[in-house]
């Protein structure tokens, strides 16, 4: 299995290699070259199964040969021990025909968890084997930077530094990612949104005398690694619906475009998913982009549902490789035109993208109403990013069930969840001190050479 970059410019790349990686040296993503199918057969094998043994079964075609089957069976074993659930992701009904998929037991409460915990484990691995060592650096609206430094704190062989604009993140998110005691975990407070952390990193990883000589590796969204370990759960919630003798709708509430095409990938590989809806906040140029065919950059407006506070969704460019036949040079040349503003889709790419996916968007009033009502009629209370696609989900409800994907626990953003529902959300007992704990951060300016310079001087190179 090899995997190719989404602007035609860079080599090919093992699997380990890609998810070492990152970013691609052209400044494309990496994509598997083909995208192996399951038979309906293995699909339907995996009915009862726990999900350990569901996500060996959807990852060990992409693999290729980084790890050996009981390595691998190994690492997983380990990345999701730390749930505080035993289905890992459990589904719960919610209407007839509507069910939340809960992505929240992981270790730092949103569905980052999942894909995080295993990358971690499979980078240790792979830097044991090695003997190398490399510095992490991220950027997060909240959830993957907590999630980074849960999966990599104390790990030997790597240091971590997470970039977050500063005064935007929840208590608890910034919380978790300012109080791991470990001196491998730097957090640093940016001034600056996400879309600005966002370049920084892409600026720091396209500087490649930097890039070479502090070992920089990339774990946001983009990383290839991450995406896939996200397409299992697509397995285990329509397998339990039913697939693959019955078709299973997906509403996933969307910033960076990760998770969503992970259920894309699910899709090629041969699940029946019938509608992948693509829920967005009142950052919406995805929900527009879909509705219009231009691609077009907004300023970000803060919302209640953070983690989705996003103008420019790097995993789009994975979307548009497919939908532009993957012409990397198509590809490369919008990513050009998105620098002054934003670029139109061409026809039959945009005609690929409207028959894939669906779209629609919650306002912030939409979105506390839903969190109010769901608590009201139907017990459940929801975090934001969760109402968001739940709200919009709605609009989609048919003969096929529908799930929807709850990406964080409504404790992880305790003032909009009170605010909108009147119940304040407990934090789970396995990390109710969270605020007693004392923070470590630093804050940084919207500068590379300075950024740089501390991380130089942190891991001391
Ligand atoms: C990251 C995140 C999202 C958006 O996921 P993408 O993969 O970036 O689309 C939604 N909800 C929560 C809680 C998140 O942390």
């Amino acid at each position: 299995m090899r995997y190719i970059s989404t602007r035609g410019q860079s080599p090919a790349l093992t699997f380990e290699e890609a998810m070492m990686t990152g970013l691609a040296r052209d400044g494309g993503l990496y994509v598997p070259e083909d995208v192996p199918t399951l038979t309906k057969a293995q699909i339907a094998a995996m009915a009862g199964k726990s999900y350990e043994d569901v996500a060996f079964e959807v990852m060990r075609p992409f693999i290729g040969d980084t790890f050996s089957d009981a390595q691998f069976k190994d690492l997983i074993a380990k990345a999701y021990a730390g749930f505080g659930h035993a289905a890992r992701a459990p589904l719960v009904q919610l209407a007839p025909n509507h069910f939340l998929l809960e992505l929240f037991h992981g270790p730092t409460l949103a569905f980052k968890d999942f894909a995080m915990q295993l990358i971690g484990q499979m980078f240790q691995a792979a830097l044991t084997r090695s003997g190398e060592r490399i510095t992490i650096v991220g950027a997060t609206s909240g959830d993957t930077g907590s999630a980074a430094i849960e999966a990599f704190r104390g790990l030997q062989n790597v240091d971590v530094f997470i970039l977050f604009p500063h005064g935007r993140v929840s208590e608890v998110q910034r919380r978790q990612m300012t109080t791991p005691v470990e001196d491998n975990v730097h957090a640093l407070a940016m001034d600056g949104d996400f879309d600005d952390c966002q370049a920084m990193l892409k600026d720091m990883f396209n500087d490649f005398a930097f890039r070479d000589e502090v070992r920089l590796a990339g774990v946001n969204s983009i990383n290839w690694g991450r995406v896939l370990a996200q397409v299992v759960y697509y397995f285990t919630a329509a397998v339990s619906l039913g697939a693959p003798h019955r078709e299973v709708s997906f509403t996933v509430p969307t910033g960076n475009f990760g998770d969503i095409f992970a259920g894309y990938i699910a899709k090629k590989m041969g699940l029946p998913i019938a509608d992948l809806v693509v829920a967005t906040n009142q950052n919406d140029i995805l929900h527009r982009t879909l509705q219009t065919g231009a691609y077009t950059k907004e300023g970000v407006v803060p919302s209640i549902s953070p983690s989705m506070d996003i103008q420019v969704s790097s995993n789009f460019e994975r979307a548009l490789f497919d939908a532009y036949g993957r012409d990397g040079a198509a590809v490369a040349a919008q990513m050009d035109d998105l620098k002054s503003g934003g670029f139109n889709i061409s026809q039959g790419a945009y005609q690929m993208l409207k028959d894939t996916f669906q779209s629609g968007r919650a306002s912030e009033a939409e979105t506390s109403a839903a969190i109010k009502h769901y608590l009201a009629h139907h017990g459940e209370l929801l975090c934001p990013h969760s109402a968001v696609g739940v709200h919009v989900a709605e609009d989609h409800l048919g003969t096929v069930p529908m799930v929807t994907l709850a990406t964080a626990h409504p404790a992880k953003f305790p003032d909009a969840v009170k605010a909108a529902s009147g119940v304040a959300a407990p934090l789970p007992p396995r990390m109710a001190d969270l605020y007693d704990r004392p923070e470590r951060v630093t804050r940084v300016p919207n500068d590379m050479a300075t950024l740089q310079a501390l991380i130089k001087e942190r891991i001391k190179v």
